[in-house]
């Protein structure tokens, strides 16, 4: 045995099996004098420093000095110092040491008063398996950019520096636009592939913004370098920026679109929520203001979303609790003669009365409750209309998102079983939205409810694409002309241009015109003038509960269906 230690006492069995032990432990162990001469130096311990034979005798700390641990961060006599520091004043030293790429955990504790026995651990590995382990508590398994735990930390120690220093600082909400449509159509792992492309952009586009990824296609970054909010307005360019350029992805060049909402700390919050949640704000009316925009918060903004998630909630019970009802609004040929009623839906709210659908169709598009909704409507306008003398038309407002869910054309047969109403008399209205989603898929739709005898109008012409080519896809059986066509008749030229034109197009399609909006006998005139087929607006009657109309329907008053059925 090449024993490094020297004689302490007397060289018996057991001292030297004690030496042996000491040799092959597997943890560096040295006992050094108190000017760091070293009594003894483990085979381990020599391993670790690289301390060559011959060398074990030297003093430890001009040893250490002279580059044994050449690879030390920070200066070795230092090192020294602090640990002899510790031992003279009775206390343990106990420290983590960098070196080179390994990590050394010293520790140091005094012995009798005179010697200092010092232990050197190789926790490289356990450092590294935990700095790996805390990189994946922070960071996304996708993207590897910060995750959503990262980022509160993050944005919590900027809120703290910015209360300090009195600094601005910017929290941008970035969502990519359609990304659910990339998902459906080219599959999960071209979407994940564009998410792991696009964070590669957005980081080399965040220069020192601190870049994460909350989740999904939601991104977030906190901008805490320059004036706010230009620099947050210029990194929202950059990112805009970045995906300019297509992503080719198997083969397929996809493009993405953004959208970018702001809130600048202290001004739209003073704390993480707020700011994040104002940010989300933000970023919602972005979206709504058409996509690929950026938005900076605005306080009055909060209180519209805020009544508008209020509102959602309490939509979402509405059918069940049987508020919604439905008024009718009569429909006539340009000569008097009414041909039908467009049914037209009202949300009475217990505390804030009667809210018109303009106000809460699309909450209830958002969430969905347009389905239960929806069906409601078409079943309760069906209901009603079977109930009249007279065979009119009965016309019932469909939304796209009927047409995106369940099977709408079983729902319309089975509500006109149901309730007896002839197909002839049912006209579905719809908007080109409808089309524009999933055209196929929606004209197949319309063709079922076709084929059934129920017509089908195309209603707000000329407020969208006023697509010709939607126009030619499916024999409409009406279209109805916007009514902000027919209140700028008066004094526009324009309009009236539209409206002729509107009436031609329909004369050379064969396809009826009814005029919206019509209040005046002046507009009407026009639309006599112009050989318009049909009319609707308040000069012929307004929405209305049916009974105000019983003269027009011949539906007696008194009987009115709930009695009829009880
Ligand atoms: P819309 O289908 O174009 O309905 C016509 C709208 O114009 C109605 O507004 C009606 O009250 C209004 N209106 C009718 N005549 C006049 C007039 O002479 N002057 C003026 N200024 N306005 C007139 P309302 O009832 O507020 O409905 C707005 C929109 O909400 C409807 O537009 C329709 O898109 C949607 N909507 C209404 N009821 C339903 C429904 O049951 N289901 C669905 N999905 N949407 C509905
Ligand atoms: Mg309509
Ligand atoms: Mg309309």
């Amino acid at each position: 045995m090449t024993s490094t230690a020297r004689q302490i006492g007397d060289s018996d069995r057991h001292t030297e099996m004690l030496e042996a032990v000491i040799e092959r432990l597997p943890i560096g162990v040295a006992l050094l004098e108190m000017d760091g001469t070293p009594i003894l130096l483990n085979r381990t311990f020599r391993e670790l420093h690289g301390i060559r034979e011959g060398d074990e005798g030297r003093n430890f700390e001009q040893a250490i000095a002279d580059g044994w641990m050449d690879d030390f961060k920070d200066d070795p006599r230092l090192l020294f110092k602090r640990m002899r520091q510790a031992i003279m004043s009775g206390r343990e030293f106990v420290e983590e040491l960098e070196i080179g790429d390994r990590t050394i955990l010293v520790h140091d504790v005094p012995v009798d008063g005179n010697f200092i026995l010092t232990t050197h651990q190789d926790i490289s590995s356990r450092v590294a398996a935990e700095r790996r382990i805390d990189h994946l508590a922070h960071h996304d398994a996708l993207t590897d950019v910060p995750n959503r735990a990262a980022f509160s930390q993050r944005i919590d120690r900027t809120l703290a520096n910015a209360r300090v220093m009195q600094n601005k600082f910017a929290v941008l909400s970035i969502d990519l636009d359609r990304f659910k449509d990339v998902n459906d159509i080219f599959g999960h792992g071209a979407g994940d592939a564009l998410l792991r492309e696009l964070a590669v952009r957005f980081r080399n586009a965040a220069d020192d913004g601190f870049l994460a990824r909350l989740g999904g296609d939601e991104f977030s970054i906190i901008c805490d370098q320059g004036e706010q909010p230009e620099a947050a307005a210029s990194l929202a360019d950059q990112l805009f920026a970045a995906v300019a350029d297509e992503v080719e992805i198997d083969g397929q060049a996809l493009v993405a679109n953004l959208s970018i909402g702001i809130a600048i700390y202290p001004d739209d919050g003073e704390d993480a929520t707020t700011l994040l949640s104002n940010a989300d704000a933000a970023l919602y009316r972005a979206k709504n203001e058409g996509r690929g925009t950026t938005r900076f918060y605005e306080a009055a903004m909060d209180k519209k979303i805020h009544e508008q998630r209020v509102l959602q909630q309490d939509l979402r019970f509405a059918v069940s609790r049987d508020e919604l009802l439905l008024c009718y609004q009569p429909q006539a040929t340009v000569s008097g003669e009414i041909t039908g009623f467009e049914a037209l839906v009202r949300w009475q709210h217990p505390e804030r009365g009667t809210i018109g659908p303009d106000v809460f169709i699309p909450l209830a598009e958002q969430s969905g409750v347009i389905l239960e909704m929806g069906e409601w409507i078409l079943r309760e306008a069906c209901a009603e209309a079977a109930l009249w003398a007279k065979p009119l038309q009965i016309a019932v407002n469909l939304s796209p998102i009927q047409f995106r869910h369940g099977d709408l054309a079983l729902l319309v047969h089975e509500i006109l079983l149901e309730t007896g109403l002839s197909p002839k008399r049912l006209e579905i209205e719809i908007t080109e939205s409808v089309l524009i989603e999933d055209f196929s898929r929606a004209i197949g739709i319309l063709r079922r409810i076709k084929a059934m005898g129920v017509r089908i109008a195309m209603d707000d012409f000329g407020t969208g694409y006023s697509s010709l080519s939607y126009l030619q896809s499916f024999p409409f059986d009406k279209l109805k002309i916007d009514q902000s066509f027919i209140s700028r008749l008066s004094n526009s030229n324009h309009a009236q241009e539209i409206v002729r034109a509107v009436i031609g197009l329909g004369r050379g399609l064969n396809l009826p015109i009814v005029a919206e909006g019509v209040e005046t006998p002046a507009q009407l005139s026009f639309l006599l003038d112009e050989h318009c087929f049909g009319v609707q607006g308040y000069l012929i009657g307004r929405p209305e509960m049916i009974d105000i109309y019983a003269s027009m329907t011949g539906k007696a008053v008194d009987s009115g269906r709930r009695q009829a059925e009880g």
